[in-house]
């Protein structure tokens, strides 16, 4: 048997190049953290999937004896030259690697104002991901606040679940919002076929456009959200304030590798190709697209990575995702306005609460870091670093390894072990794992 390609993170993108790559007979390794596969958009697993190319594409791949699923095992570091430091719950292992595939997907921008840091007030894609855990929303009120079309499918879900959500804040203002949708109508009907889906599941929630969030208050807790609309500034009781700004590439697992990044996306070639020989890289890590993005880049890679020329199709359907990105991104581009939702005495670093008056005296990452802590704690800036880039125009602080907070046993583990230890140590099928 050849050595197995090692497909990192099993959403989407990883799903895809996983199955073309396995189809020609490939043993392929799929390693995710969470403990199902999906990734974001597909979160929950298996049993809870509505999508049909979800199940396509689980189908094909539990049917093969060749393809690994280690869930549950988060990649932390490199161990050594080729081989992958991962962390599980059940202790830390590591795998050599040949041919490995990024598909590390996406996190959430989130931008500081007052309160932001009460128990209560989540990302919005955040509060999605809590709801499809588990974490009842039944008769909570919800605001959904921020800039973006994940707003409406979070504000869907909510009330899928019982949610009451008593406000959509987008702070675009109205005119912005029907240009958008003038620009789907023109390129890209199926995703205005899906918006106009989503906004019929929120009748009769106020959808507050040109909005402004000014603070979470409560005590102990958020209670209430203050915002300005049409220049009269007002107060929503809630129980949560689920904030998007938009999303933002993760970049730490292609850093471990050493990969080139540029733009804040990894670097990627026609077939996908990083910078470094033997990595390649799919989905929202090489750029913000969706779905359909993830899955023709996924398609691209692990064809490419199995030594098989590339679909036609797959290149059409990638340029196609790839303009409706770049839509997504001129028209929801943080305004400068969100700026000012960040006071001086707003925490800016939340993991060593560093407020923004100690840090607007410094003009870079290296400055603030020596004198402030800020980006320093268990996060390692991976929060406040893009907060930072949006507010002073930083450049992201440069990822050190592990590029993942990990336990000091996972990383005194002498660097022996491999493939054939995952695979006792996980013995079960993707399908048994899954459930
Ligand atoms: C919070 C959030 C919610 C979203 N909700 C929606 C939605 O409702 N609808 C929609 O259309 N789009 C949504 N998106 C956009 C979403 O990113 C894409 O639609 C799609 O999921 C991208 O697929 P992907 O495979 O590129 O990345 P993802 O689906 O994000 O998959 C990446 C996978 O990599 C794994 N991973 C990352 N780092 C490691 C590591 N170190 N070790 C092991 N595993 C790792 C993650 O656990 C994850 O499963 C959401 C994005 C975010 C960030």
């Amino acid at each position: 048997m050849s050595a197995p390609l090692i497909v990192l993170g099993a959403g989407p993108a990883g799903l895809a190049a996983a199955e073309v790559a396995s189809a020609s007979g490939q043993p392929v390794l799929l390693i995710d953290e969470n403990s199902a596969p999906g990734g974001q958009i597909w979160r929950g697993g298996p049993q809870r999937w509505r999508d049909e190319r979800a199940g396509r594409l689980w189908d094909a791949l539990r049917s093969r004896p060749h393809v690994t699923l280690l869930a549950g095992a988060r990649v932390v570091a490199p161990a050594g030259p080729r081989a992958l430091l991962l962390e599980t719950v059940d202790g830390a292992l590591t795998q050599p690697w040949e041919k490995v595939i990024v598909c590390s997907g996406a996190r959430e921008l989130l931008l500081p104002f007052p309160g932001w840091t009460l128990p209560g007030v989540t990302g919005a894609g955040g509060l999605q991901a809590l709801i499809k855990g588990g974490m009842p929303v039944a008769g909570k009120r919800v605001v959904v606040a921020g800039t973006g079309p994940l707003l409406l499918a979070v504000a869907a879900t909510v009330r899928e679940y019982g949610g009451e959500v008593v406000a959509l804040l987008e702070h675009r203002a109205s005119g912005d919002l029907a240009r958008f949708a003038a620009r789907l109508a023109l390129s890209h009907r199926g995703k205005l076929l899906q918006s106009l889906q989503l906004a019929a599941r929120l009748r009769g929630v106020p959808y507050l456009r040109g909005a402004g969030l000014l603070a979470a208050e409560g005590s102990g807790r958020v209670e209430r959200v203050l915002l300005r609309h049409q220049g009269r500034d007002k107060a929503i009781d809630c129980d949560f304030l689920a904030c998007g700004f938009g999303l933002t590439p993760s970049l730490e697992l292609a850093a471990l590798f050493g990969c080139a990044v540029g733009q804040g996306r990894v670097a990627v070639d026609g077939a996908q190709r990083s910078s470094v020989q033997g990595v390649w890289a799919a989905g929202e890590s090489t750029g913000i697209g969706g779905v359909d993005k993830a899955l023709a880049e996924g398609r691209i890679a692990g064809l490419d990575a199995a030594g098989a020329a590339p679909d036609p199709r797959d290149l059409g359907a990638r340029a196609t995702a790839h303009a409706f990105g770049a839509l997504l991104a001129q028209a929801f581009a943080p305004l400068p306005s969100l700026r000012t939702m960040c006071s001086g005495a707003t925490i800016v670093c939340r993991c060593e609460d560093v407020v923004a008056a100690d840090l607007e005296p410094h003009t870079g990452w290296r400055s603030a870091k020596l004198q402030t802590r800020a980006g320093m704690g268990p996060c390692q800036g991976r929060v406040c670093g893009a907060a930072c880039g949006f507010l002073y125009g930083w450049e992201a602080p440069g990822l050190r390894q592990p590029v993942f907070p990990a336990s000091a046993a996972t990383l005194a583990l002498p660097q022996t072990q491999g493939v054939d230890t995952v695979a006792r140590a996980h013995p079960a099928s993707p399908e048994q794992q899954a459930s």
